[in-house]
């Protein structure tokens, strides 16, 4: 090999390092172990950290809500408190207050819902998290240990990634919603049965009928091909806005993938950041 050859091999080395270290820290490692770096041959070349073209996507259709709702539907979080303050017969409720309260209702039916075995195995229902006007909404596969124990969707070691892809895009996990396909935890963290995604689905996608996101994005398998009914692998889906119901959704590989397969990360970056820069448009 001549040396500028070698040269040339060095710099781009040093550049997909450098790209992978970058990634690492925005998704919230300190450390980065040497096994890890030893596999940087094989990371993608650091063209594909860089901005990409926003793509086209449909634009979403005004829902029940918003129609039968005030539109000065803020982002901040709020207590459940807010939905019987504006509630009554004369007041009308905004548009915010209207989410909370249905939301509820919704959650009320899912705590004695006995559709599959799940509900008895469970510790806790894990319904929903964060703002109910978010303009960005996470749908995941299944509560796992540390959800089931909670209550609370993402909460475990993906749940900390997941985080920090959020803030990686620069909001907030309050500032979004997270639910799950499933809102029972499957024994031993198995995968969701097929019957139990029939029987479970119909709350996911009330509950993204409610929020009415102006971005979903799908996190792994299960929710991708759920929500799309689709056979199609997540490799071939993510990086993508699919037609949601009107909704842009983007599909993305799931954290827990993630933490066994860290070389995705920059996949899920690229993904991410066309989710943020439609939400900034
Ligand atoms: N994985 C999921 O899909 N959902 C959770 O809530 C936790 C882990």
């Amino acid at each position: 090999m001549r040396t500028d050859e070698i040269r040339r091999e060095l710099a781009s080395i040093i550049s997909a390092v450098k790209a992978r270290i970058d990634l690492e820290r925005r998704f919230g490692a300190d450390t980065i172990t040497l096994s890890r770096l030893k596999k940087v041959a094989s990371v993608p070349s650091p063209a594909l950290v860089v901005q990409t073209k926003p793509v086209e996507v449909p634009v979403a259709k005004k829902s029940m809500v918003e129609q039968n709702t005030s539109s000065n539907v803020g982002t901040n979080g709020c207590s459940p408190s807010d939905a019987q303050k504006t509630s009554g017969d004369q007041t009308p409720m905004s548009g915010k207050a209207q989410k909370i309260k249905l939301l509820e209702e919704l959650k009320n039916e899912l705590l004695t819902c006995h559709k599959c075995p799940l509900g008895k195995t469970r510790t806790n229902l894990v319904f929903g998290v964060g703002d109910p006007a978010a303009r960005l909404m996470f749908a995941g596969e299944a509560p796992g240990r540390d959800e089931d124990m909670q209550g609370e969707p993402f909460v475990g070691r993906a749940g900390q990634l997941l985080t920090k892809i959020i803030e990686a895009i620069g909001m907030e996990r309050s500032n979004v919603y997270i639910a799950n396909v499933l809102k029972c935890r499957p024994p031993g963290n198995r995968n969701p049965m097929p019957d139990e995604i029939v029987l479970c689905m119909p709350y996911l996608i009330k509950q993204i009928e409610i929020i009415q996101p102006k971005v979903l994005c799908a996190l792994g398998t299960f929710a991708a091909q759920t929500l799309l009914n689709t056979t199609a692998p997540v490799g071939t889906l993510r990086g993508k806005f699919h037609d949601y119901k009107g909704i842009p959704m983007m599909v993305t590989y799931h954290p827990a993938y993630l933490l066994r397969n860290p070389n995705d990360k920059v996949k899920v970056w690229d993904d991410m950041k066309k989710v943020r820069d439609f939400l900034n448009e």
